[in-house]
């Protein structure tokens, strides 16, 4: 039985990838050990390294004037490294809450500086969850920075839109990266976890406005600091090396497949899918305003949740795992980001179907 992993993070990877690494995972290229036994200071891990950024950065069209961070802390470690990197004395940062990551980074910011928080949050004219569009964001000039997440990985929203202002604009991308295409000049700071679109966990992507870079010999935690990690190549100390060669390899299987715009293709394919198959049930709901659904993280509920429990295992019994909705939404989510094919999306809505026709 074929299975699909619709886990949110740390996520399915592509197939072809996995089968690379695990053919490659004792002897690579001949060197007689594995990938990850390689000195980080090695000339074939140094290649490993410097392709995988260069893959990375024709992948996006990252412009010459950005450093591409490989970088440890996940997510949250950049709610901690974008202040501390970017807020001066004196200055304050605006952040945008649209749900419950945005939210964490704000709670994180606290810590380090004046942020000012905006609940973007609303509901649109039919009651469903909606937010309030980034042309329509007060952004205060005099801000160090405005930070948001396109992607709230919880809540089921997306945005791709962008506000007009000349403040940097920083984003949380861990889990919308190279799903769609993004113009990075747009951006002052770009971060993003690796383990739903990049690669393991253990690895953290921050793509960085040189100017933005801290002064040198800054009071920055040396593992959190943008211009320790440039410097050294984000080799200031050991990198997470067999995170890095698998991101290589995910980047390769991406430009193979096409590159960001075919995913976004292949990726808008799948979420109209699975919306339009929930939109026409009455026995499943997803109550998301449409101009904000999420490409990649389908949270969707049962008409009668006395089922939940019932419907992941026996979903579990048709290769379909964790489907079981976020602690903190309750019902199901589907987490479909780049390495989820299109026969993984198909596969769930035929044992939806059939779930409703049993039990409906
Ligand atoms: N930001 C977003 C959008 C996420 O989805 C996650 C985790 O799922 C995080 C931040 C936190 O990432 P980490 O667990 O790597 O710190």
């Amino acid at each position: 039985m074929t299975t699909y992993n619709f886990c949110a993070g740390p996520a399915m990877l592509p197939v072809e990838v996995m089968a690379q690494a695990q053919q490659e995972f004792v002897n690579w290229q001949g060197q007689g050990c594995s990938v990850m036994e390689l000195s980080h200071r090695s000339k074939p891990f140094i290649k490993v390294a410097a392709d995988a950024e260069q893959d990375l950065r024709d992948l996006l069209a990252i412009p010459a004037n950005y450093k591409v961070l490989f970088m440890h802390g996940g997510g949250r470690g950049q709610f901690s490294a974008v202040p501390l990197n970017l807020l001066k004395s004196g200055q304050s940062a605006d952040y945008f809450i649209s749900g419950a990551w945005s939210s964490a980074a704000v709670e994180e910011g606290n810590k380090f500086g004046q942020i000012k928080a905006q609940d973007i949050r609303v509901k649109n004219a039919d009651g469903n969850r909606s937010l309030l569009s980034p042309a329509d964001w007060q952004i205060n000039s005099a801000a160090a920075y405005a930070h948001f997440c396109p992607n709230e990985t919880v809540d089921g929203l997306e945005f791709s839109t962008l506000p007009q202002t000349t403040v940097p604009l920083v984003a949380d991308l861990s889990s919308t990266i190279l799903s769609r295409p993004l113009d990075v000049s747009r951006y002052g700071v770009i971060y993003a976890g690796a383990q739903k679109n990049i690669g393991p966990s253990g690895l953290t992507v921050a793509i960085v406005r040189e100017d933005l870079l801290p002064a040198p010999n800054s009071a920055i935690p040396a593992v959190l600091d943008y211009r320790l990690a440039a410097e050294n190549d984000s080799m200031f100390n050991t990198p997470p090396t067999y995170a890095w060669y698998l991101a290589g390899l995910v980047f390769k299987w991406l430009k193979a497949q096409g590159g960001v715009a075919a995913m976004a293709k292949l990726n808008q394919q799948k979420a109209q899918t699975l919306y339009q198959f929930i939109d026409k049930s009455d026995f499943y709901r997803n109550d998301v305003d449409t101009v904000y659904r999420s490409w990649m993280n389908v949270p969707f509920f049962l008409a009668d949740e006395r089922l939940n429990d019932l419907f992941v295992t026996e979903a579990e019994q048709h290769g379909l795992l964790a489907l079981k909705g976020h602690r903190m939404v309750g019902g199901m989510r589907a987490s479909i980001y780049n390495a989820m094919p299109l026969a993984g999306v198909q596969t769930l809505v035929s044992f939806m179907q059939e779930f409703e026709r049993v039990h409906g």
